[in-house]
């Protein structure tokens, strides 16, 4: 195992020297913190990520997931991590202090998310979904919505997912046929099939609340007939005991990578006694799964990074103790060889690793700032901040996802034979990130979103906002 994943140091510069995190503190949204309190929050995320994460990374590919009857079961940790990570605060790390979340500036949470997500991607996953699933019911849920769900949740009791592929529906949402009926009981009758769920089911956890995408019946066709629902596996009766929502786990996918976290395969109202609970007006679904997707988005984009970084620091290792060859200069065959590290052309390969890394976290932490600038700023500085965040989200996913799969793979070839064999982590590092530039919408399908939708929007504002604001410092910064 490598000494370490990250560099705490570059992550500290960017935040403090490039993207001035502090100075965000002067808002009231954020007055509870300084600078030294968001280091502190940092050096808490490395202590969880070495002492719970790290060493169980290898293990949890090691061992996947399986279903055995009707549940999926996990590694035995990740019930502990869902509770560490809710009484350490980590899954409610944004959410408003009134809902016992800790108010942290994204860019914080950009940076734990980095940490988590490079000590074991997969471990991360599960606490990620269970934020963005909560932020959306607090952001669009009805109050018994919050009081039902967001404890359980923010507290690492209950999973939250976001279920929105079926069989023939992944890139193209507007043909999703899950259905939800109308009810005069305040509920609807969700039916239908979801696959690909990411911890769409486990033994971790108590319950599994999923947003799920699904179509009124009547409501008009595409995009535009899709609306949001919570959709538990088990609801609460009217005795307050935890029963059946008749969702069903049909199977558990075997994966390339990423093989600690299942994606299940659901099946709902196969009973007709599976409800669902709108969340916002209907048919406004897909505006409102936005606000996850485009989080989750980002998200992926730090994992990418992430698991670049990690795998950079497994090769950098290895590079400095296997001793092979000898200087270009050196012709003699009696000195004796030199490190790895010493040959120009391995400098070139961790050079290269390191660039990528390091741009691709500085584009992200770009999107933070901009997603904080959102929160705090009001009037038409907050819009334009909106405007940069929607602009630059395809690219903070694209970036990272596609150039981390040749950064990690520059980490294999650093290894030569020993990247290749699982005796090194590198190999479980290029399956690992080999999902990026797949969920969350495909890369040619936010290249669509890039050009078809944000370049475009509001008669080009976004665009034409990055190009004065970005273009003349030559360079993204906040
Ligand atoms: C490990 C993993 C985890 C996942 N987690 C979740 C989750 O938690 N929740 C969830 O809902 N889903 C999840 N998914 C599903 C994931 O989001 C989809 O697989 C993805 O959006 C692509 O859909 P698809 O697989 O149907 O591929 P398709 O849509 O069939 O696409 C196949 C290829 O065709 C291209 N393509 C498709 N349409 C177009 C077009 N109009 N123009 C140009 N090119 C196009 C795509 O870019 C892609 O290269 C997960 C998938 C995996 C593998």
């Amino acid at each position: 195992m490598a000494s370490k994943f990250i560099s705490e140091r570059n992550l500290k510069f960017l935040l403090h020297e490039v993207f001035d995190v502090g100075t965000l503190t002067q808002y009231d949204y954020y007055k509870e913190y300084d600078g030294k309190m968001l280091d502190m929050v940092l050096k808490a995320a490395m202590e969880l990520a070495t002492g719970l994460l790290w060493p169980i990374c290898q293990e949890m590919d090691q061992n996947p997931p399986e279903l055995v009857g009707d549940q999926i079961k996990v590694h035995s940790s990740v019930r502990k991590l869902l509770e560490e990570c809710g009484t350490g605060g980590w899954l409610g790390d944004d959410i408003p202090f009134e809902w016992g979340g800790q108010q942290l500036p994204q860019m914080i949470g950009m940076g734990t998310r980095f940490i988590f997500c490079a000590a074991n991607y997969s471990a991360a996953a599960y606490t990620g979904l269970t934020t963005g699933a909560a932020r959306l019911i607090l952001n669009f849920g009805k109050e018994d919505l919050k009081k039902t769900y967001l404890p359980n949740m923010l507290s690492g009791k209950w999973q939250g997912t976001m279920a929105l592929t079926e069989p023939e529906a992944g890139s193209s949402l507007a043909d999703i046929t899950t259905m939800a009926e109308p009810t005069d009981h305040g509920y609807y009758k969700i039916k239908g099939q979801k696959i690909f769920i990411s911890a769409g089911d486990h033994d971790g956890a108590d319950n599994v609340i999923h947003l799920m995408l699904a179509k009124i019946k009547g409501a008009p066709a595409g995009v535009k007939g899709i609306s949001l629902f919570v959709v538990p596996k088990k609801r609460i009766d009217e005795k307050g005991q935890l029963v059946s929502n008749d969702v069903v786990t049909s199977g558990v996918f075997h994966k390339l990578g990423y093989r600690g976290c299942p994606i299940a395969q659901l099946s709902m109202g196969d009973s007709d006694n599976c409800r669902g609970y709108l969340v916002g007006e209907p048919h406004q679904g897909l505006l409102l799964m936005f606000q996850m997707m485009n989080e989750a988005r980002i998200g992926v984009g730090a994992g990418a990074a992430a698991i670049a970084s990690a795998a950079y620091y497994a090769a950098l290792d290895y590079t400095k103790t296997r001793l092979q060859g000898r200087k270009l200069s050196t012709k003699d065959p009696t000195l004796p060889q030199i490190p790895l590290i010493e040959h120009p052309d391995v400098k070139r390969m961790l050079l290269f690793q390191r660039s990528v890394i390091e741009g691709a976290l500085s584009l992200l932490m770009q999107a933070a700032k901009y997603a904080d600038l959102a929160i705090v700023l009001t009037g038409e500085e907050k819009e334009k901040n909106e405007l940069l965040l929607d602009l630059l989200t395809p690219v903070a996913k694209s970036y990272p996802s596609e150039m981390g799969i040749l950064s990690v793979s520059q980490g294999v070839q650093c290894l030569g034979g020993s990247g290749y064999c699982d005796d090194y982590p590198l190999e479980q590092y290029y399956r690992d990130a080999r999902i990026h530039p797949i969920h969350e919408g495909t890369t040619g399908i936010q290249g669509l979103t890039l050009l078809g939708r944000n370049v475009t929007m509001k008669g080009g504002k976004a665009y034409k906002l990055y190009l004065e604001r970005e273009g003349k410092h030559g360079a993204v910064r906040g």
